[in-house]
């Protein structure tokens, strides 16, 4: 299937970690029993900062040394080289739920990380004056704590327990208003967030398309198509980017 992206006005596209497989992330692969999912989740629940903040780094902070290496794949390149040729009457939204950056360091420009990103560290203190600042240490060994007032330090994630932060909450609806073509790639279809942005999109009016290894299960009728396989090989292909 080949779409003429001249064609649409307002484009948004939701990635999910299908689009960042192929670049060879091991963190949180193999989640397919659910014991281990359980406990990934008891790991990385924002109630750990409390009593033991240092099972969050040990969750997250191999995924900065593995980013040390990882490269953007064609998947990423062909959503940032499809941003590049955009006319200015063209609105284009990228929302991932990747926190691994990638999207950027392939060029994206306009982009909504979800659920934040693993690149930053903050202080766990709201009240806290410390800026959020960059951070790629996997402080594997020990959870760093804040320099002005003493609690530890995190990752600037969504950790579970946590939702969405209100302002990405509404720049995310805003992008979905006038949203005449939403792809959701590499990520469930049946589920939040894919499942909650692709009603708003099909209310809109948008084409809406479904782009995953796996079918959706139970398929979600606010899609109206779906396309099976590799994001990496799907996107180039559909938009006509030679990479
Ligand atoms: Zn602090």
């Amino acid at each position: 299937m080949k779409i003429d992206i001249s064609q649409y006005k307002h484009i948004v596209i939701l990635t999910g970690a299908g689009v960042s497989a192929a670049s060879g992330l091991h963190t949180y692969r193999g989640q397919n029993g659910l014991w281990e999912k359980y406990e990934i989740e008891e790991q990385g629940h924002v109630d750990r900062l409390t009593d033991h903040p240092e099972k969050i780094w040990q969750l997250f902070g191999p995924l900065r040394n593995e980013l040390e290496t990882a490269q953007p794949n064609a998947a990423h390149y062909a959503l940032a080289e499809l941003e590049k040729s955009l006319g200015t009457s063209q609105a284009f939204t990228l929302i991932t739920q990747n926190i691994d950056g990638l999207h950027q360091q392939a060029g994206s420009k306009n982009v909504i990380e979800l659920h934040g990103t693993i690149h930053q560290t903050k202080c766990a203190n709201p009240d806290c004056d410390l800026k959020t600042y960059p951070d790629n240490n996997a402080h594997l060994n020990k959870a760093p704590s804040c320099p002005e007032c003493s609690h530890p330090l995190r990752p600037d994630i969504v950790l579970f327990g946590e939702i969405v932060p209100d302002n990405k909450d509404l720049l995310v609806r805003l992008s979905l208003r006038q949203c005449d073509l939403f792809l959701a790639i590499g990520t469930s279809g049946s589920v939040y967030p894919a499942a909650h942005l692709v009603r708003f999109a099909d209310y809109a009016g948008a084409r809406t398309i479904y782009i995953n290894l796996d079918p959706m299960l139970p398929p979600n009728a606010a899609f109206a198509e779906e396309y099976l396989g590799k994001a990496e090989e799907i996107l180039p292909d559909m938009f006509g980017i030679t990479l």
